[in-house]
């Protein structure tokens, strides 16, 4: 497997990728690899000739009070990782030769870039799209890879890739959990003990959240006072929000008809943690990557 450091050398290797009609799969991260990362990548490997993980820190999606430089950061065992998973290239650009001096540019997705998480980390998003549509160009992947734990980002994604014509597939992959239903996150890390089993919340209060809607619960109100009261009842925890949204605007529905996203950010301590799942009334659409 090879690391490759420079844009200028993946752009060599994706070229002569295509030139041999091998299709590439590519897997985004910011490294910090755990079994989320690698399901993505498992899959990519089955579906493609080429398999292609980024690792890059993205300075420009990080808020001025946010953790980037405190992020996890661990090359050789991501790169150990990712051999395993039989991906043929890791590309671990600088952050210098991502963003020159006078870098200006960038790719805004706006309206559904400014609800959910995007109205408490402005700009984030808008970080999100510059590197993606960066790396994409970069990298010439047909195939890219997105977790489902990060369902805004997914869907955003799509927009930008619908709306500016960019030829790449997007594929987004089930939400991989610990026991207790925690998300797997880098962020993980962080949490003590204590904090880690009260985190188990947010998935019960989105299973709550699902077996209302299932059983034809259609009010948003009453299901987010029902959540909200079960993630107060952990000591640890500080909700920053909890929505039930339409799945292409991600703007709040009224009533609850068919598919919807249930989607939370929650404090655990000082760590900020978010989760989701699609879900429907019986009968209106089956319930996916829950
Ligand atoms: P990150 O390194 O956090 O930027 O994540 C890179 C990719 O992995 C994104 O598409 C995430 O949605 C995805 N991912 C992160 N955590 C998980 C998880 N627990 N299950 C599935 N995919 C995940």
């Amino acid at each position: 497997m090879k690391i490759i450091r420079s844009p200028k050398k993946m752009h060599e290797f994706s070229r002569e990728a295509r030139l041999k009609g091998r299709s590439i799969g590519f897997i985004p991260t910011m490294g910090a690899l755990h079994r989320g990362h690698l399901s993505l990548i498992r899959r990519a490997r089955r579906e493609n000739d080429a398999v292609v993980v980024s690792i890059f820190v993205n300075p420009i999606q990080f808020g001025r009070n946010e953790d980037f430089k405190a992020y996890p950061r661990n090359l050789r065992q991501d790169a150990r990782l990712c051999a395993g998973e039989g991906a043929d290239a890791v590309f671990y650009p600088s952050a210098p030769s991502m963003y020159g001096d006078d870098f200006n540019a960038c790719v805004d997705v706006n309206g559904p870039a400014e609800v959910l998480c995007g109205r408490f980390r402005p700009g984030h998003f808008k970080g999100v799209t510059t590197v993606v549509a960066k790396l994409f160009n970069i990298v010439s992947p047909d195939v890219a890879y997105f977790g489902q734990k990060d369902a805004q980002q997914s869907i955003i994604i799509k927009k930008m890739v619908s709306d500016l014509n960019i030829p790449v597939r997007i594929k987004v992959m089930p939400t991989v959990r610990e026991k207790s239903g925690l998300a797997l996150s880098s962020r993980n890390a962080y949490l003590s003990a204590d904090e880690a089993r009260d985190a188990a919340v947010l998935y019960e209060s989105l299973l709550l959240a699902k077996r209302l809607i299932r059983r034809g619960e259609d009010s948003p109100a009453l299901i987010i006072g029902r959540m909200r009261q079960l993630i107060g009842s952990k000591k640890t925890a500080r909700i920053q929000y909890v929505s039930i949204v339409d799945l292409k605007r991600l703007r709040p529905v009224e009533k609850i008809k068919g598919k919807v996203l249930v989607a939370l950010a929650v404090y655990i301590g000082k760590i900020r943690l978010i989760d989701n799942l699609i879900s429907a009334p019986r009968g209106k659409g089956h319930t996916i990557h829950a």
